[in-house]
């Protein structure tokens, strides 16, 4: 069983308006446990709402709508579910009355147009709407189909009918409520493709399925899992867990909201070490980073500039304009040198140099030195992120020990 939804208002279609319904109806569907295929926006026309409807009965089991069930000419979902569900539109005296009712309760007389409101298709079955003055309606196609659910557009308002009518007589339908577990695992400096690569032979299977998502510099793999109790979605995930670790390894840093800085924050202070970051790239977005985090404390030396000869002769390290690769490269070695506190680490992001080329170079523990020599990288506020997170992985895979050289690196044992 799986179900749609589909969203009317001419508003919602042309951008005028932002669809918080969805998410909302979303959210609650994945809640239960009733799979979304689709979601359709369409305006408020009753027979392009008619063809929607006839399009979602074919292919889906419930149908969800939302908007277009209020008193004014333009709302016109009543007809178009009577339409696709083969059901005529009959008034009905008792919700007539109810909707009179509530203007009565609120010391007003109802209007003339609210008795729109007072028909709903021929056998369906009306939801009274304590909180607004749509009656909403669960109409079951004469074909067999499927069953229309009709709410109204006003998010309090289906909010609520949501929660206390339409979802406990969908888990009843569908026979009790599936439980759907999701586990995120954060991955970084290792791009989407070649997440991909490792383990797109896992994203085929049905219970869990894996699902990836890429923002600047990291990947997400979201394994979800659908099951009648949480200990069982929670068990298959952790299969499915545990293959998708095997092979991501240390490119895997966090799981759920955690961050890379957060992570590197507390990895730092369990191994009671310290940092030290010369950084001419980030505009010190780098160490801001960590310490947004919490962690400034873990900042032994946190020196950036855009003048990398003043850094250079605070370094005490020569420093020429016209300098060659292999200068550059012996300077952002000095640089992390200079940085590095005992027993800790230390980071250089230096450049961009004549040679239109920027240095990379990390020194500690263990007397680990590697320098990535990398293109000129562009002074954007999205590389500059890129640049921070990427520089800070690279410390916490140091701190791991597993700073395995991709292709670009150089690894200089000193
Ligand atoms: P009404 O009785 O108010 O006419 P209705 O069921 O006909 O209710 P609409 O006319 O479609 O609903 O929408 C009423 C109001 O609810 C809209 O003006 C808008 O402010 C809000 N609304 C409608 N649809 C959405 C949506 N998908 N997301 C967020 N807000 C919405
Ligand atoms: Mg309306």
């Amino acid at each position: 069983m799986h179900a749609e939804i589909v969203m009317v208002g001419t508003e919602l279609l042309l951008g005028e308006l932002v669809d918080t319904n969805a998410n909302r109806l979303a959210k609650a569907l994945r809640g239960i446990g009733l799979d979304l295929y689709y979601k359709t926006t369409v305006g408020d026309n009753e027979a392009r709402i008619t063809d929607v409807l006839n399009l979602a009965l074919d292919r889906s089991d419930v149908i969800i709508t939302s908007g277009g069930i209020g008193p004014t000419v333009d709302d016109v979902t009543r007809q178009a579910v009577a339409s696709a569900t083969g059901r005529k539109l009959i008034y009905s005296a008792d919700l007539e009355a109810q909707i009179a009712a509530r203007f009565r309760s609120f010391g007003r007389e109802m209007a003339e147009n609210n008795k729109r409101q007072a028909y709903i298709p021929d056998g369906a079955l009306p939801l009274s709407n304590p909180v607004g003055t749509a009656p909403c309606f669960w109409c079951e196609d004469t074909g067999g189909r499927g069953v229309i659910i009709s709410l109204p557009g006003v998010p309090r308002e289906l909010e609520y009918m949501l929660d206390k009518k339409v979802l406990p007589l969908l888990v009843e339908r569908m026979g009790g409520a599936k439980v759907t577990q999701i586990r995120i695992l954060r991955t970084c400096a290792v791009g989407e493709s070649n997440v991909d690569r490792a383990i797109g032979d896992l994203m085929t299977t049905q219970n869990p399925t894996i699902g990836l998502a890429a923002h600047a510099g990291q990947t997400d793999v979201r394994i979800t899992a659908k099951a009648d109790s949480e200990a069982e979605a929670e068990s298959l995930i952790a299969s499915v867990e545990a293959e998708v670790r095997k092979r991501l390894g240390v490119a895997i840093y966090g799981t759920e909201k955690e961050t890379v800085p957060e992570v590197i924050g507390k990895l730092l202070l369990k191994n009671k070490m310290m940092l030290g970051v010369i950084d001419t790239l980030t505009g010190g977005l780098m160490t801001r980073e960590l310490s947004d985090a919490g962690f400034g404390d873990r900042l032994a030396t946190d020196l950036h500039t855009d003048d990398i000869d003043a850094v250079s002769r605070k370094a005490d390290l020569t420093f020429e304009p016209d300098a060659r690769d292999g200068d550059c490269r012996a300077l952002a070695v000095g640089l992390a040198q200079y940085a590095a506190p005992p027993a800790g680490i230390g980071f250089a992001l230096v450049g961009p140099f004549k040679n239109h080329s920027t240095y990379i170079a990390l020194c500690g523990p263990g007397q680990m030195q590697l320098v990535k020599a990398g293109r000129n990288y562009q002074n954007s506020a999205y590389i500059r992120s890129w640049l921070a997170i990427q520089g800070l992985d690279w410390i916490r895979r140091a701190v791991l020990g597993q700073l395995v050289s991709p292709a670009d690196w150089e690894e200089q044992k000193s």
